[in-house]
């Protein structure tokens, strides 16, 4: 069986957003620190100061907590849309609301989708530049992108690395979570020196 040649020799890879992550915070009932959000933000006006709070819940108890988005702001100082969406309880607002929590598990949020269904890098006769496109900005391992976009284990995944047949903007073990490009070579296409082509 011959491996397939891919089309132009690129490939995409796309990280899909498949849920919010969650907040990790202590429960005060139950003393679970993971939280996920209910969906809904609340709105509170005092006069003219207004207190916005992000709700949500603990995974174990259910206990909805609010953590403060803003507090005693004059109305003026806010935008007139942003306040309209607070409101609403736009879902792309608590999306933005969530990520920017400082402390997130993004386990089970994403999976690695790719068109690679037929390509053996290992045994590729063609150079082949991927295009890593990240739809949220989670946290994720180059190594494990690489193992299961090529489905390979960690130690083939590491002995393309050393041997300069996958070349990385980045090191295997650091967390990319923006798009970045890489490229993978056959055991017989020439790959090009150290200094070679580095273009972003
Ligand atoms: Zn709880």
């Amino acid at each position: 069986m011959s491996s397939l040649r891919h089309a132009e020799n690129k490939s995409l890879w796309v990280v899909r957003e498949l849920g919010l992550p969650a907040i990790v915070r202590t429960c005060v009932s139950c003393r679970t620190d993971r939280h996920h959000a209910t969906g809904k933000i609340r709105v509170n006006a005092n006069g003219k100061q207004l207190d916005v709070w992000l709700l949500v819940g603990c995974a174990r108890c259910d206990r909805t907590s609010k953590i403060p988005v803003h507090e005693r702001v004059h109305v003026s100082a806010l935008d007139h849309d942003r306040l309209v969406r607070f409101e609403h309880n736009d879902p792309a607002v608590v999306r933005e609301l969530v990520h920017a929590q400082p402390r997130l598990d993004w386990t089970g949020t994403w999976e690695l989708e790719t068109d690679l269904s037929f390509y053996d890098v290992e045994k590729a006769d063609q150079p082949l530049d991927v295009f890593v496109r990240f739809e949220l900005p989670a946290p994720i391992r180059v190594e494990k992108l690489l193992t299961e976009g090529f489905g390979l284990s960690r130690p083939a995944v590491k002995r393309l690395v050393d041997s300069g047949r996958i070349r990385l903007p980045l090191a295997p073990d650091a967390r990319a979570r923006a798009d970045f490009t890489f490229q993978s070579s056959g055991p017989n296409s020439h790959a090009p020196g150290p200094s070679g082509s580095s273009e972003k």
